[in-house]
């Protein structure tokens, strides 16, 4: 398969290429060339295959070539220890993304990535640094997915003091691999020290860089097997059990089976529509689903392009529904190259949500459901509860996809719900002790202090 960028189609490049840079040197996001299509057996078995199954069905195709078949079993088995569940609550399916070290969706694409990009460095001998800059959740999937990884080295940079301290632990309390930097300043100095240090000539001299934000075609990919897991599982009428790190009250055990034959609908929480993208990845490989619905909080750049034609990117507005908080999202043009306005719309229904809908909602759903919601999952709730009350959702199951646990954002759930239970892995986490070196916004500060961890 060859990727190349969304600014220039000519230039073609490896999955390898593509992954190793990030960004394409025109600024460009990588595109697959084409979306290959499923089996038809795989299709018809994906709502009783296991979830490493499906990934390798679904990554397969992407890699072919560069990597084989087992290198590519070993992965998906090492990345994916865990499964996106799909659950029943009250009228509709949870798919809940968050049963991951980091608990949310990011792990399932930072996990892959890490062990791809170390079988695609394998044979070197300078290890290969890895650049990024978070606002709080990338950065501790992305430490979580490379720690203790062969060959790769990881520098996380976050704005001091606007992580939440569980955030902080993950990314600052692994140590080995994993180097954490607090920098005096926003996410956005975050983000250009980042992107000034990649394109430093002395710097590239001295280490093999690279990055691994949200943008990552090897990142997005991974994401497209938990929707052809949860849409097979619903066209086949199956549930999963609960989960170890399922949020449900014990007394609330809902129907577990639903009615088989039919295509779902999925919600899907956004902000930078990298998830989103990935979704439609899923669908015209084969998966059965009828149509999607975007959820945003009060960032609604997607959802009015939707309504208008019109692609207005505006500066973010804070909210409680933080990793969404995206004005300018940077998967769209990723969407845009694959589709235009009249098939997005065709498939994609919009809708936006306030912060007030969504503490209502967390509280509403605890209340009958016994399920708690994070602020970002509730989005997505409420976005369902929005547009069927329009009438607008086809005939079927319909899934939100969950893509935070909780306990994960606990300041805003617990004055709401009480407090939800903790999976293991975030109590592990809060033992952590955070080791992080402190820099001005400076990217000479930045450098020095790569030089000196080498
Ligand atoms: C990153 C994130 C999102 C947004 O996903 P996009 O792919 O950027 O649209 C939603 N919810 C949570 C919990 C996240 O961490």
């Amino acid at each position: 398969m060859f990727y190349y960028s969304t600014r220039n189609s000519n230039k073609k490049v490896s999955f390898a290429e593509a992954a190793l840079s990030g960004l394409a040197p025109d600024g460009g996001l990588f595109v697959p060339q084409e979306i290959p299509e499923y089996r038809d057996q795989v299709r018809s078995s994906l709502g009783s295959m296991d979830f490493r199954d499906i990934a390798y069905e679904t990554i397969k195709p992407y890699v072919d070539g560069e990597i084989g078949e087992s290198a590519l079993s070993d992965i998906i088995h090492s990345a994916f220890t865990f499964d996106a569940l799909y659950v029943a609550v009250l009228d509709r399916f949870a798919v809940e993304l968050f049963h991951g070290p980091t608990a949310a969706f990011k792990d399932f694409g930072a996990r892959f990535m890490a062990r791809a990009f170390s079988f695609m460095r394998r044979g070197e001998d300078a290890p290969l640094h890895i650049l990024v800059a978070t606002s709080g959740d990338t950065g501790g999937a992305v430490a979580d997915g490379f720690f203790n990884v062969q060959g790769i080295n990881v520098t996380v940079l976050y704005p001091k003091g606007r992580v939440t301290p569980l955030q902080e632990k993950q990314i600052a309390g692994l140590g080995k691999n994993i180097k954490a930097i607090q920098v005096e300043g926003s996410f956005d100095d975050c983000q250009r020290l980042v992107k000034a240090a990649l394109a430093d000539e002395g710097l590239k001299k001295r280490m093999a860089l690279s990055s691994a934000n949200s943008i990552n075609i090897s990142r997005l990919i991974p994401q497209a097997v938990y929707y052809s897991a949860a849409a097979g599982r619903a066209f086949s009428g199956r549930t999963d059990k609960d989960g170890d790190a399922t949020p449900r009250l014990a007394g609330f055990t809902p129907a577990r089976e639903s009615r088989a034959g039919f295509p779902i609908t999925l919600c899907v929480p956004s902000g930078n529509f990298g998830n989103l993208t990935a979704g439609l990845y899923a669908m015209k490989m084969g998966a059965p689903i009828k149509q999607f619905i975007a959820a945003t909080n009060i960032n609604k750049t997607v959802p009015d392009y939707l309504d208008s034609g019109n692609y207005l990117a505006r500066n973010s507005q804070a909210t409680i529904s933080n990793a969404m908080d995206v004005g300018a999202p940077s998967n769209f043009e990723r969407m845009s190259a694959h589709f235009s306005w009249e098939q997005m719309r065709k498939v994609i229904l919009g809708v936006c949500v306030t912060d007030e809908e969504t503490r209502e909602t967390i509280v509403r759903v605890h209340k009958s459901a016994g399920y708690f919601l994070d602020p970002h999952s509730a989005v997505g709730w409420k976005g369902v509860d929005k547009l069927a009350a329009e009438k607008k959702i086809e005939e079927g199951p319909v899934g939100i996809l969950c893509t935070a646990h909780p306990a994960k954002f606990s300041e805003v759930t617990r004055p709401l719900t009480g407090s939800p239970p903790v999976p293991a892995s975030l109590e592990r986490a809060m033992d952590r002790t955070v080791n992080a070196k402190t820099i001005p916004a400076d990217v000479s500060a930045l450098i020095e202090t790569l030089l000196e961890i080498d």
